[in-house]
């Protein structure tokens, strides 16, 4: 596996692929089997395989976790040798964003829901960072997980609305044994505050299943999980939202005005919540990113 920092290094590199299929893996690093279920889609799909670590300034806001975002160079670059990585890209902040940087891309509307509720500028910074690394890797296939669903509906859209030739590939949430999605963040939780999280994912199987056994109405489906997630004193909501899968609106109401019916193929039921200072999402979708 080879280690590049610099934008020319990387580009130097891919220029002699030339014709082989490239498949590309971003990330912020502190690698879990999340991120490692990516990569070993990648391999299997592709020539060669670009994984990019990068904690990126702008997708942060200014009260929120940027400094202390862990990171650990070292154990990521042993586990992406495992797997035989082709290439590792971990540039500088300031190559990316040199001073004076101001040219952002926004996907609009979609961006403004759900966590772009509570993090207004997270996904600028998101889809511009993205953006500007599949110009430099230029990838036939980029890889995404649905753990980051809303993040994964936008840049389908950012690759479709900006004539991209990339395809973007969505890979399923991966769980620890007790359910809790993996996450870097995770790192963060105390004891008590790992077990107040496991309320998460298993008010959302909950959901789940009384989709399954017929629950229809959103606003029903909502208020079991905000119930089911009030249970713990540990845990804040910040928001839980039953949405199309493919425009996050909310669904509309029926002729009598009564119940608010999902759609069992175009569905994303996504929630967030504060543990203690961790912010942590999930979700369950019905239908195909
Ligand atoms: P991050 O390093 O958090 O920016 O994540 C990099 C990529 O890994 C994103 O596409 C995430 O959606 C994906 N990812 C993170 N956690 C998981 C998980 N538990 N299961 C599947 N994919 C994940």
């Amino acid at each position: 596996m080879k280690i590049i920092q610099t934008i020319n290094g990387i580009k130097k590199k891919i220029k002699k692929h030339q014709g082989q299929s490239i498949g590309f893996v971003p990330t912020m690093g502190y690698l879990h089997q999340g991120h490692l279920s990516l990569i070993e889609q990648s391999k299997k799909e592709n020539d060669v395989t670009v994984v990019s670590i990068f904690v990126n300034p702008t997708q942060f806001g200014p009260d929120e976790d940027f400094n202390r975002y862990p990171r650990d160079l070292q154990r990521d670059e042993a586990l992406l040798k495992e797997l035989h990585v082709d290439l590792l890209f971990f540039p500088n902040s300031t190559e990316v964003y040199p001073s004076g940087y101001s040219t952002y891309v926004e996907v609009e509307t979609m961006g403004k829901v759900l966590c772009g509720k509570s993090r207004p500028t997270h996904f600028r910074g998101v889809t511009t960072v993205v953006l500007k690394l599949f110009n430099i890797v230029n990838p036939t296939t980029a890889y995404f997980g649905q753990k980051d669903a809303q993040q994964a509906i936008l840049l389908k859209h950012m690759t479709i609305d900006l004539n991209l030739d990339i395809t973007i590939k969505v890979m399923p949430i991966v769980r620890d044994t007790d359910g809790l999605a993996l996450s870097s963040r995770n790192a963060y939780l105390s004891t008590a505050e790992r077990e107040a999280a496991l309320y998460l994912p298993r008010a959302l199987a909950k959901a789940k299943s009384q989709i399954e056994a017929g629950l229809k109405d959103a606003s029903e489906i909502k208020t079991l999980i905000e119930n089911e997630l009030k249970k713990s004193p540990l845990i804040t909501i910040d928001y839980v939202e039953v949405v199309t899968l493919d425009k996050l609106e909310n669904f509309p109401k029926n002729q009598e005005g009564q119940t608010v019916d999902i759609s069992m193929n175009n569905t994303l039921v996504a929630a967030a919540a504060r543990v203690g200072k961790t912010r942590l999402i999930d979700n369950f979708i019905l239908g195909e990113i």
